[in-house]
């Protein structure tokens, strides 16, 4: 640790990071309490989401909002504030908050930014999940300025956006959204819901994706789940987390991806992969996974910044360079690494990497407790932290239900986002 605070920087207050860490691993089922584990051992959380409004401006088939979503007040921006305190109390700083809804950017422009610089100066990573339409380059670049970490994209043939029939059709949206973004610093990621008409249409998606991996940083697949008001109400039985996986392994051309290198709470909730990419040459970095687990141990409270992954790889051979175990071990896994996209490398072209992700909510009415208990990625309600699974499916419960103010004059004050009014008095928000 000592040579780690020496060359990279560290989370502040450790001890208390200790204490939230130890409560993230005690929260997990002892089998989910591995070395590969990121919860509790790097991380408090994967991610927690803050709802700043229900509304949306489009009408997903897939879509995870309830009836009354469109009908509901945005919440109090004090509501928000105080999420945000309750967010950093139970996980700590260095956390990534997804800014959501609805689409995020329906909110009043002047109170997304605010939201976004509290989550920052709280010393979280704000990140913004968008459909993209009202997320002008204006927008983004004010939002990085007051401490977007990232912004990821929704773009899929679920959306059904006229003009738009398939997923290579969309890929004119993507550029649009990749050149908005393009020397702003921010890390860009893409989010596209698989499902029965798209399945096949994944090869060519991961290919785009790594073609632009200039500005794309990682690309998640959402595995179709029934849940919300969507209007397709059947799971195809051939669109599942594997059919996915192999579909990405076989756009990249290699023989295997390290699928399972890094668990991040329940094993069937999502998978990853990240690989170092030269020109359309790609090398799997996870395929090493005592290599990883001990990684995860040494850089454990090193927090680091996915908006400029050059800096991160620098920081971490410089801190390699100080342990003969790392200039040994990592070295010979580097130099192989290297060996395999030497054609990209002499010829020169652009290095950079990309991580595949593939999150696999659970359908509303089959909820499994076990997978709730391990959730890494949490929406915090009125009621505190609670797993997007189950908010989901009791997503019409949470978002009518009236919200505390606190007390005033001796009496407590409720917000009722049904009708926009406070409780007690006649004043409309
Ligand atoms: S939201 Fe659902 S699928 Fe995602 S981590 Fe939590 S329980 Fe698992």
């Amino acid at each position: 640790m000592s040579t780690t605070r020496r060359v990279l920087p560290v989370h502040e207050k450790l001890a208390h990071r200790e204490m939230l860490l130890r409560k993230s691993w005690e929260s997990l089922d002892p089998q989910f309490r591995t070395p590969n584990q990121v919860l509790g051992r790097r991380s408090t959380i994967g991610c927690v989401a803050l709802e700043i409004t229900q509304r949306c401006n489009l009408d997903c088939t897939l879509c995870y909002l309830s009836e009354s979503s469109q009908a509901v007040k945005d919440l109090p921006i004090d509501v928000i504030f105080e999420r945000i305190k309750r967010i950093r109390e139970r996980y700590g700083t260095g956390v990534s908050i997804q800014v959501t809804g609805g689409d995020p950017t329906l909110r009043r422009h002047d109170e997304l930014v605010a939201i976004v610089r509290r989550i920052s100066e709280s010393g979280m990573r704000p990140s913004l999940l968008t459909n993209g339409i009202r997320a002008t380059r204006a927008l983004l670049a004010e939002l990085a300025a007051a401490g977007l970490f990232d912004v990821a994209f929704h773009v899929d043939t679920t959306q059904r956006r006229s003009r738009y029939p398939d997923e290579q059709a969309l890929n004119a949206v993507r550029e649009e959204y990749i050149e908005r973004a393009r020397g702003l610093k921010l890390a860009v990621i893409f989010n596209t819901t698989v499902h029965a008409g798209n399945l096949e249409e994944v090869p060519s998606l991961v290919r785009f994706f790594l073609r632009h991996s200039d500005v794309v940083g990682m690309a998640s697949f959402q595995v179709h789940a029934v849940t919300g008001r969507g209007d397709w109400r059947e799971r195809s039985v051939h669109v599942t987390p594997d059919a996915v996986a192999e579909r990405v392994r076989e756009a990249v051309g290699l023989r295997a991806l390290a699928w399972d290198t890094a668990l991040v709470g329940h094993p069937r909730c999502h998978q990853a992969t990240m690989l170092a990419t030269v020109g359309e040459e790609v090398a799997d970095v996870l395929t090493d996974r005592p290599l990883y687990e001990r990684f995860l141990e040494e850089f454990r409270h090193v927090p680091f910044d996915r908006r400029d992954v050059r800096v991160t790889a620098r920081q971490v051979i410089l801190r390699a360079f100080a342990d003969p175990f790392w200039i040994a071990r990592g070295g010979a896994f580097l130099i192989g690494k290297l060996w395999s996209v030497r054609k990209a490398l002499w010829r020169r072209e652009r290095i950079g990497k990309m991580t595949f992700f593939i999150h696999n909510f659970m359908d509303a009415a089959a909820l499994d407790p076990e997978r709730l208990r391990n959730c890494s990625f949490m929406v915090m309600t009125d009621d505190g932290p609670v797993s997007m699974c189950e908010h989901n499916a009791r997503r019409e419960e949470f978002i009518r239900k009236p919200v505390s103010l606190g007390h005033h004059a001796g009496a407590e004050r409720f917000f009722d986002p049904v009708t926009g009014r406070i409780a007690g008095t006649i004043e409309t928000v």
